[in-house]
């Protein structure tokens, strides 16, 4: 495909990407996200599960959450297996939005998942894309555009907490009280 341009990504419509056995490959979700998730979940009748991954704690012992895991065990509980479509396509977070573009934080490379039989069917595009990454939103517009805005959010997280000298942590041990960054913005300013 040298001097051509790349195709378009179009989904498959398998099921690679809302089944889970890894919890490293499990979406990350910001707070809002969550609580969007929890919404909806609550009033499709289905229950979800989430551990903080990302924690940080000011100098009082509040513990504060940047980041969850959803932990997925098997299939989403909003995949619906018989259309083979996901029941909260417009509400889903943005790392569902941006799949098959995986979003490295903080440093905000993108790679793609070898999960997804689109990526594994185009592998002559993603060995383009590896060597020529501006050609990224042209393959993957939409999927680039949800990356983007998640990077923006993670940014202003990372530039609220650097300049408020919040420490990360790795566990909710010690904390005074848990609260999610936003709530936590919201209160202390
Ligand atoms: S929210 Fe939708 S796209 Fe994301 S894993 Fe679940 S079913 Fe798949
Ligand atoms: S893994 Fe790729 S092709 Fe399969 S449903 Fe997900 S985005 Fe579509």
């Amino acid at each position: 495909m040298r001097g051509e341009r790349p195709p378009r990504f179009r989904c498959l419509f398998c099921d690679h990407c809302c089944y889970f056995d890894k919890e490293y490959e499990m979406p990350t979700v910001f707070p809002w996200e969550k609580r969007l998730l929890e919404e909806l979940a609550e009033r499709l009748g289905v229950s979800l599960e989430f551990k903080p991954l990302q924690i940080y704690m000011d100098d009082e012992n509040n513990c504060v959450i940047a980041l969850y895991r959803w932990i997925i065990k098997g299939y989403c509980p909003f995949y619906d297996r018989a259309e083979k479509r996901c029941k909260i396509h417009e509400d889903k977070p943005y790392a569902c939005k941006m799949y098959p573009l995986l979003l490295e934080m903080p440093t905000g490379r993108l790679m793609l998942s070898g999960k997804c039989d689109w990526v594994a069917n185009n592998k002559d595009v993603a060995e383009k894309l590896a060597k020529e990454a501006k050609l990224i939103p042209e393959v993957f517009p939409n999927e680039f555009e949800a990356a983007k805005n998640a990077f923006i959010e993670f940014s202003s997280i990372i530039d609220y907490v650097n300049r408020r000298r919040l420490r990360q942590t790795t566990n909710l041990r010690d904390c005074a009280q848990v609260m999610d960054i936003d709530e936590y913005i919201a209160r202390y300013g």
